[in-house]
């Protein structure tokens, strides 16, 4: 449904505000972009409706190129909401939903009949139709912007933090009413988003960048459970990841009974062939380091992964393999829910 191939884009005079992005969207799919301020959302947004030319790198809906398109007529298949939703004041409500309808040249009539049948999907009345803006509420009003980008029932919807400047109650109770919408409506739906919270209670996927770059994308619960590095975790929170994993273990349980010491002296083949003499499956090497901090060095076991993977393959022995964050609970989880045995090996080779 939509595509970027390393898409780049660079402001005159300024750095990269999107540097070689590449994704791959399905159709249906709610993606959220987050990311601070200034990590090129809203760019990116942008040239998927071609309000900004990429410097370099190519965008595909429906596996056409954009550039192939009238933007004028790109822009009428594509609905946009943004955070200043901007309702004309001088038109109503129901002039304001039909905009896109009457620039596709829908009948009166019709478009009316859309503007009755949409404002119940928000939870209000129909009389609200014949109202102006400043007559509506600032979360109404953020409705009617919602139901403006989907009157024309395009099926690939931009939206660009639009419930960040709702308080608090307005935006929980938004955004509940969205996901059903959504899910109702089927639509591909590109949301950003600087609020983790946000992200994690609407998206199928989440695209984190990061100056410009991709940091990670996955789904809300591979994202809580592989955070693809610090950043990532950090913006999650302590707290959530936390939340994100119930069955805790401390790094003195995973470690016992008596981790094995990888030293000078007594190294990891011995190890193996521990493994081998007691039966167990697998060998879980974490550095002394990381086993105080309760984070598993990602660079040291991948070393370590790289020098003993030939020993392992010799002895048809499982190395467990740890991705780069990972929470050494998390490991363990895996572990166990595989109902593999473990070593626990502390490395004090460094
Ligand atoms: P976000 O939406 O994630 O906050 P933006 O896409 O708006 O980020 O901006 C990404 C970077 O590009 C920022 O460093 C910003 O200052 C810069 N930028 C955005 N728009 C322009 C512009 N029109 N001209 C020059 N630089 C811009
Ligand atoms: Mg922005």
């Amino acid at each position: 449904m939509l595509k970027f191939e390393h898409v780049s884009k660079v402001y005159k005079g300024g750095e990269k505000a999107v540097n070689d992005l590449s994704l791959h969207f399905k159709k249906g799919e709610f993606i959220c972009f987050i990311g601070p301020s200034g990590c090129g959302k809203t760019t990116t947004m942008k040239m998927i409706n071609r309000l900004i030319e990429p410097s370099s790198g190519s965008i595909y809906i429906n596996g056409e190129n954009i550039l192939d398109k009238d933007p004028v007529q790109l822009r009428r298949e594509i609905g946009y909401v943004i955070q200043q939703i901007g309702l004309f004041p001088h038109m109503t409500i129901q002039e304001n939903i039909g905009l896109v309808l009457k620039l596709l040249k829908w009948p009166e009539e019709k478009r009316k009949a859309r503007a009755r049948e949409l404002i119940s999907l928000v939870g209000l009345t129909p009389d609200y139709l014949d109202r102006f803006p400043h007559e509506l509420s600032g979360g109404q009003q953020q409705r009617i912007g919602i139901l403006r980008a989907l009157a024309a029932d395009q099926p690939l919807i931009l939206m660009d933090e639009p419930f960040s400047a709702l308080d608090p109650i307005t935006r929980d109770s938004l955004q509940e009413e969205f996901k059903k919408l959504q899910q109702k409506l089927g639509k591909t739906i590109v949301f950003v988003s600087h609020d983790m919270d946000e992200a994690l209670k609407l998206a199928d996927r989440i695209v984190i960048l990061r100056d410009g770059e991709l940091v990670q994308c996955d789904t809300p619960e591979e994202i809580l459970r592989n955070p693809a590095n610090e950043f990532v975790e950090e913006f999650i929170g302590k707290d959530r990841l936390v939340q994100a994993r119930p069955n805790i273990q401390t790094v003195e349980q995973i470690m016992n009974p008596n981790p094995i010491s990888i030293t000078k002296d007594h190294s990891l083949l011995e190890a193996i062939q521990l493994m081998k003499e007691r039966r167990v499956d697998a060998l879980l090497v974490v550095d002394e380091q990381h086993v105080l901090e309760g984070f598993i060095d990602v660079e040291m076991i991948d070393q370590k992964r790289k020098k003993t993977s030939l020993v392992a393959d010799a002895y048809e022995t499982e190395m467990f393999t740890v991705t780069e964050g990972t929470l050494i609970r998390d490991a363990i989880r895996r572990i166990l829910k595989r109902g593999m045995k473990y070593i626990p090996v502390v490395d004090q080779d460094r």
